[in-house]
Order: C-alpha cells, then structure tokens, then sequence
C-alpha cells in the first residue's frame, strides 16, 4: 500500500501553512515498511524569524484576553482532537511506528486532555492580597512572554500538548520544533488549536533539526524553553538558555528502578515490568529499565514474564490487534541492537529476544537479560529501547541503594503487598515520578518530571503552571512616603 501523509507545507505560522523550500529536506520514513511517506523543510533563519516575530506580535493579545476566554479555545480544542482521534492516532502512528492499540487511547487523547485540564484552569490563575497594615502588596501572575518548545519523536502529539497547554493557559505564545523524526503531528496541533480560536500567531511549528533548536533557544525574544530530549542535549540547551537567562523547563532521559519484592502479586508485578518496558517498544523516557527483582521470587517472576512476552503480537501497526510495534527508526534500532550486544559481551544471560525481525521495518523483539549487574553498561545508561535488565537483589536497604546509584532520578517504581515498605521504599527514590504497585501511569494532574540529571521543572498538573508564569509583587502605600532627605 502506498500511503502519503504529505502535510500541506513544512510550517505553521501565524495561523497558516508557510513553506521554504531552500531549507534541507527532511524525508518522513514509515517505521513499520521502511519507506519514505513525506517530507519536509528544515526551518531557514528567515523562517525561524518569520516565527518567533509572529509569537512575540500573537502574544501580547492572547495574554490580554480573560483566562476564561483563553481556555475556552483551549477547551474547543480538546473536543476537536477527541472527535479526530481516530485520524490524529493514525497519523501518529505513520509519524512514530507505535501500533494503534496504544496510538488510539495515549497520544491524542493525552494531548486532549491537556488542553482541557488547562483550559479548566486558565481563569483561575490570580495572585494573592497581602495586608501590611494600612498598606498592601497584591500579587499578578503573569505569562513568561515567549516560550520554545522542543520535542522528542516518541510521543509527537503529546509533547506538543503537554506543552502547548500550560504555555497558552498562562497568556504565553509558542514556537515548537517537533523532533526531525517526527514532525507530522505537530503541525496538526497548530491547525486544530487555530480552528479553535486561537489568534494567528499564538502557537507555530517549525521544522529542522538540532540546529533551528538552537537558533531558538539563543534568540533574544526568547524567554522560556521547555526541551524533552536527551540528558546530553538537555545540557547543552540548559547551557544555551543561561546564557540568555531564559526560564527552562528540561524533560529528559532516564534509568529509572522498578523494585520487585518477593511478597508483591506476582501477576501484577509481571504486568507493571512489561509496561515498563515494552509500551511503545521501550521508547518512554520513564521507563523501568533497571528491574530489581528479590531472589525468592526471581524465578517466578522470569517464568511467567517469559510466558507473557510469547503473547505479544508482533507486526502491523495499524492492525489494532499489534501490540508490539517497531522501533522508531533504522537509528534507534541500531542503537538498541548495540546495547543488546554489549549485554551479551559483558555476560548478562540473554532470557528473552534479542533479535531483529526477519521483515521490513525497524523491528526488534522485546528482549529480557538476567543476571544483571550493576556496573554493566545496559544496566547504567539510558538505551530507549525494549530491553530490560533483571538484577537481583536480597534486601531494602541494599535495594534502595542500588536503585539510587544513578545519575539520573526521573522516575522509580515498586511492587509489594507490604504498604509501609511500599511508602517507605517510595520515600527513599531520588526520582521525581513514582508508582507503588503500579507502573507508567501519567495522568495530567499529577506533576511530571524528574531529579538530578533528568530534568528540571515539572509538566503536567497545576505545577507545570509555575513554570510558564512569573509573579509580579506591588508595594501599595497609602500614606506619605517617608525619605532620609
Ligand atoms: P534528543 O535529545 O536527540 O533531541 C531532542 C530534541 O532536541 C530534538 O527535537 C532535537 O532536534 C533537539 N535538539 C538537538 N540538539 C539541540 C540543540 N543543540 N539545541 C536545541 N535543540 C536541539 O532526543 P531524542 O529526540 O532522541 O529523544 C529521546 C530522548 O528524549 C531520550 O533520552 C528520552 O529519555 C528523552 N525523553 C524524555 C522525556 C521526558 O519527559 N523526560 C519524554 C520523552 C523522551 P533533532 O533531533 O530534530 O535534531
């Protein structure tokens, strides 16, 4: 089957598509076949400039609307996104590989729920009355001005929302880049929130690659970049934005634990590694890839999680019985397939796939190694792909040192039927997302983020508010101002 997704031009810009031709071509690769099935233009600078001098002229009439007003388009949007899912979940799908059993109920339903949850906010963003006697401070929360958002490929529409949302919520204006992997769904996010209402201007996408990140990020109208990428790159835009004293917000990679205790519902346990996982073949920034299981139960456990992963249905994307996609690119397979060596070189023992797939595509099996140790490099870095590593363990308090002895604390779980150890364990996690007896579960009004070198700031929730807003403090006298001379 020949498919085009062709989106109608490169950019969205002050409320329209805009195309350059003179930018390098970015071929759009369909992950399940291999083939090429669009293309666009990296942003030129007078593109980047086309949409940053959009931004800054939509913002300062978005952010003189009420919040009420301004969630109301938010809102409109939500509804437009859920009435498209099936179309936005498809293009998601050519977009990113991952199969339509997740695509139809975790991306644009996400995003939707996003800019509903912030719209539901937007008119109750004030500030506070502060008494000083006759006198008084009032405080203003006020929008940042003009944010950047970067994204990374795994989940295209979801990072567009999960920052669009807040950044519009608080009066702010947006210019996103979508990773050059994916840069299909974006675009469809700029076009359902101007159709909702949002003035020309307020949100625009453009394309490119690390590059037009950072002629974002260094311009001077700038003032907040919010990035979900890498740890190396979130350094080096983190460095970038310092230098302009811009706000940042950083989502980055991890290596996070999930603890597996020989009294936790065996079933479940099982369940919440596989999703810890294997979801999106392994490409989630939060996943639990270092699985610490106690020795009593690590048979057990390989056993029936053996038996699980033979009943993955492995092919099509978009037949909606697939549950297990390709990876994102022939890149990302590389990388994962390097990792799967190495674990093999070092000696971990290979329990599970390992293997590419006999087909097109960028296919890999869900691939599981025991006899995990700490120093090995599959279970130290961030591999962002379905491999999961199994190391033993015989106590809490060895456990949580282990778990702990990362640079990286974005998110940690644990399975027990013991709730003190589950709360106490929790309380250990230098992790900034965490579940007991669960695993991955990212509503949007929890916060989102993590510690150490996986981020600063929060997504999601009210938090992801103090983040696209700054508070303005006025000293009101009442009486004679009272001066040395
Ligand atoms: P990258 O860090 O490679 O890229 C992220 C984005 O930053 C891309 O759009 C990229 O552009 C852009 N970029 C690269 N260099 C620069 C620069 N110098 N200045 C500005 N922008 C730049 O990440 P991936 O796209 O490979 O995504 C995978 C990573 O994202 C993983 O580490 C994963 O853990 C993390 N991630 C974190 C999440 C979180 O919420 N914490 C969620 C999802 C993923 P381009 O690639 O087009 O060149």
């Amino acid at each position: 089957m020949t498919v085009t997704v062709q989106p109608k031009a490169s950019h969205f810009i002050n409320g329209a598509y805009v195309e350059d031709t003179a930018g390098t071509e970015i071929p759009v690769i369909y992950a399940a076949t291999g083939q090429q099935i669009a293309s666009v233009h990296a942003a030129t600078p007078e593109i980047v400039d086309m949409a940053l001098a959009s931004a800054k002229a939509g913002q300062k009439s978005w952010a003189a609307m009420t919040g009420t007003e301004r969630g109301r388009v938010l809102r409109r949007a939500a509804d437009i996104m859920r009435d498209r899912n099936h179309d936005l979940s498809v293009l998601e799908t050519y977009d990113t590989g991952k199969p339509m059993s997740e695509t139809l109920y975790v991306d644009a339903t996400s995003g939707a729920d996003a800019l509903e949850y912030f719209g539901g906010l937007a008119g109750s963003l004030t500030g506070e009355h502060i008494p000083m006697g006759q006198d008084w401070v009032y405080t203003v929360r006020e929008p940042l001005g003009l944010c950047v958002g970067i994204g990374a490929w795994n989940y295209p529409t979801q990072i567009a929302c999960w920052k669009a949302a807040p950044a519009l919520a608080c009066g702010n204006a947006m210019v996103f880049k979508p990773s050059e992997t994916t840069p299909l769904c974006a675009l469809k996010v700029a076009e359902i929130l101007f159709e909702a209402g949002l003035p020309a201007g307020v949100f625009n996408v453009v394309q490119g690659m690390g590059e037009v990140g950072g002629a974002l990020v260094t311009d001077p109208r700038v003032d907040k970049v919010s990035l979900t990428g890498s740890a190396p790159t979130g350094k080096k835009v983190y460095a970038a934005a310092a230098a302009g004293m811009k706000h940042v917000t950083m989502e980055l990679g991890g290596k996070s634990p999930l603890i597996i205790f020989d009294d936790a519902d065996l079933e479940n346990a099982v369940g919440g590694a596989i999703l810890a996982n294997f979801y999106s073949s392994g490409q989630i920034c939060s996943n639990g890839t270092r699985v610490f299981v106690q020795k009593g139960i690590k048979e057990a456990f390989l056993t029936r999680l053996t038996e699980r992963l033979e009943t993955a249905v492995i092919g099509d994307p978009m037949d909606e019985a697939t549950t297990f996609g390709p990876m994102v690119s022939e890149n990302q397979r590389d990388i994962a397939l390097g990792y799967i060596a190495k674990g093999e070189a070092e000696g971990a023992r290979l329990v599970y796939g390992g293997k590419q797939l006999d087909r097109d595509g960028w296919y890999i099996q869900p691939t599981v190694f025991a006899d995990v140790n700490d120093g090995m490099v599959i279970a130290r870095e961030e591999i962002f792909g379905p491999v999961m590593a199994v190391l033993d363990f015989d106590d809490e308090d060895e456990v949580i040192a282990r778990a702990n002895d990362t640079e990286f604390g974005l998110a940690a779980g644990v399975f027990t039927r013991d709730l003190s150890r589950g709360h106490r364990v929790i309380a250990a996690m230098e992790a900034g997302s965490c579940f007991i007896n669960s695993y991955n579960d990212a509503p949007v009004e929890a916060p989102f983020g993590g510690v150490k070198a996986s981020g600063v700031g929060r997504e999601n929730s009210k938090e992801a508010i103090k983040h696209y807003s700054q508070v303005k403090s006025v000293y009101v006298r009442m009486g004679d101002v009272e001066a040395p001379f």
